[in-house]
This record gives C-alpha cells, sequence and structure tokens, in this order.
C-alpha cells in the first residue's frame, strides 16, 4: 500500500461477487474511503467486514472536498475513491478530484473493475472495434432529440445510459429519429433479472409496453452505428429528411424537395429512396 495515494476503486454494478481482490485488499487497507453515498458504500464494506472512516464526496460537494483530501493524501494518509456502483467518473462523481491530484502532483492508481457500458458491450453482439460512449441524454425531449441528431451519421457503436424513468421515450425518440438501426437494450446488468433485448426501436417499445417488468432497472442502450452512405455525398441527415418527406409525398416530389433542401442530387436522392423502399 502506497501512502500519499489517492486509489480509484471500482466496485459491483449489481452482483458483490464482481469485486477484485485487489479492491478487498485496498479498501482494507487505505486510510479513508470516499464515496458517492456513503451509506450505500457502508452496505459493500459491511458485506466485505471492512469498517473505515468515510467521507462523502458527490457531484453537489466535490469540489469543497477536493482541498481536504488532497490535505489528507499530502499529510501521508491515502485515500480510497469509490462511487454507488461501477467505475468511478464514468458517468459519477470523482473527475474533479483526480483532476486536482493530477495537478498537484498526488499519486493516482486506478483499480480496474465492473463497468457497465463494458459488461454490456462484451455481451450484445455489437461492433465493439470502435465505439462512443455518450453517457446520459438529456432529461428533455428537445434536448435529447438535438443530441441524437448529432449522431445521425456516427458509423461506430453507441452507447448510451438510460435509468427505468426515460427508457421508453428513448426508445419513441429512437423509433422516429433512426427507424432502421438495430438497438440493443442491457438491463439489470449481472443481477437477476438481466436481460438482453435486441431489435429495431419502434419492436423494443412495443415489447416493453407489454411487460411493464422489462422497463424496471438499469440499462445501457446500445446502437448499432450508421451504414455508411455509398451514394454520390449524401449524408444520413439528407437522408433523415428524405425519409421524412417519403412518409408524405411520393418519392419523385420528396426527392425533389430533399434536393431543394440539401443542395444535393436530385438523382442520387431518388437512388437512395429506391433503395430505402425496396429495405421496407
Ligand atoms: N460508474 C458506473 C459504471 O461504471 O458503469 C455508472 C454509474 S451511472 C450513475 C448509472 C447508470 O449506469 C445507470 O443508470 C445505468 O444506465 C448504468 N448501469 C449501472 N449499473 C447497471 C446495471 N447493473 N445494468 C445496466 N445498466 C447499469
Amino acid at each position: 500500500m502506497t501512502k500519499n495515494t489517492l486509489y480509484v476503486v471500482a466496485t459491483p454494478i449489481g452482483n458483490l461477487d464482481d469485486i477484485s481482490r485487489r479492491a478487498i485488499d485496498t479498501l482494507k487497507q487505505v486510510d479513508v474511503v470516499a464515496a458517492e453515498d456513503t451509506r450505500h458504500s457502508r452496505r459493500l464494506l459491511d458485506h466485505l467486514g471492512i469498517r473505515k472512516p468515510m467521507m462523502a464526496i458527490h457531484d453537489h460537494n466535490e469540489r469543497s472536498k477536493i482541498d481536504q483530501v488532497i490535505e489528507l493524501l499530502s499529510d501521508g494518509q491515502s485515500v480510497a475513491l469509490v462511487s454507488d456502483a461501477g467505475t468511478p467518473l464514468i458517468s459519477d462523481p470523482g473527475y474533479p478530484l483526480v483532476n486536482a491530484c493530477r495537478d498537484k502532483g498526488v499519486n493516482v492508481i486506478p483499480l480496474p473493475g465492473p463497468c457497465a457500458l463494458i459488461t454490456a458491450l462484451s455481451a450484445a453482439g455489437l461492433p465493439t472495434d470502435r465505439f462512443i460512449f455518450e453517457g446520459f441524454l438529456p432529461a428533455k425531449s428537445k434536448a435529447r432529440r438535438e443530441r441524437l441528431q448529432e449522431v445521425l451519421e456516427e458509423t461506430r457503436t453507441l452507447v448510451y445510459y438510460e435509468s427505468t424513468h426515460r427508457i421508453l421515450n428513448l426508445l419513441e425518440d429512437l423509433a422516429d429519429l433512426m427507424p432502421e438501426r438495430r438497438v440493443v437494450l442491457a438491463r439489470e446488468l449481472t443481477k437477476r433479472f438481466e436481460t438482453f433485448l435486441s431489435g429495431r426501436a419502434a419492436e423494443l417499445k412495443q415489447r416493453l409496453e407489454e411487460d411493464s417488468d422489462q422497463t424496471k432497472g438499469e440499462f445501457v442502450v446500445m446502437l448499432a452505428g450508421a451504414e455508411p452512405i455509398e451514394s454520390e455525398g449524401l449524408t444520413q441527415q439528407d437522408q433523415y429528411v428524405l425519409k421524412t418527406l417519403m412518409e408524405a409525398l411520393p418519392l419523385k416530389k420528396a426527392a425533389q424537395m430533399t434536393a431543394n433542401l440539401t443542395g444535393k442530387s436530385k438523382n442520387a436522392l431518388y437512388q437512395l429512396g429506391l433503395t430505402l423502399k425496396d429495405n421496407e
């Protein structure tokens, strides 16, 4: 155990047996455990038979606590940073603290372990050679849709975190904006009701509406990346405009209007429209 060190310790995302031996040894040996929610993490420590002084460090007090932690570390103590579940800093508190430690030359040692996005990707059956993690989408519909629009052209696998409260809203937005995409929902990973569901967003939404148990718990939502559009410089945005207009207009008219709006070739759009129709 190195003194003057901040240990960033990953903890289980459900199954308590997923904690590493090294994490247990570190939690036993540090002077203080800094936790997102001390009551929550105390249950983990109790389960491991570890008693330690704890301090709360969460999104609302993190900046004011930084000096306190750096002082402890400078006094020769060692601190373990844990979050409620998984890897600290990954959609969890800790970034300002780790950044401050790096700035001040304080030693930071990561202890790898559970992380919901990696666990989900490892079993989803989507490409994992390149992916982007987008964390939580905004809660408000308009902002959420804007963020999704930003990645319409993204060809890498997309990964989001989502809660039980908004999973149906997200699927509705995806059904509207990316109706053809393959979506994989990873729910309650490492827990009793762990479930992977795969399909188009509209199908998954219907499935969840028919069985409300499937809306419960925590979700990682993964999407196949956009198919690169082969023809003549067309983008996913162009395709989106064309598809939207095709819902109300004959293909020829929709292609013409899309060409007017986007400045792209009417013929290329017409050909793309034919392909889209074939794929329906
Ligand atoms: N730091 C955590 C990690 O390393 O994955 C993530 C914390 S973030 C506040 C919580 C979100 O992670 C949940 O809303 C859910 O999207 C995802 N998550 C955490 N545990 C999960 C689980 N067991 N199954 C599915 N998703 C989970």
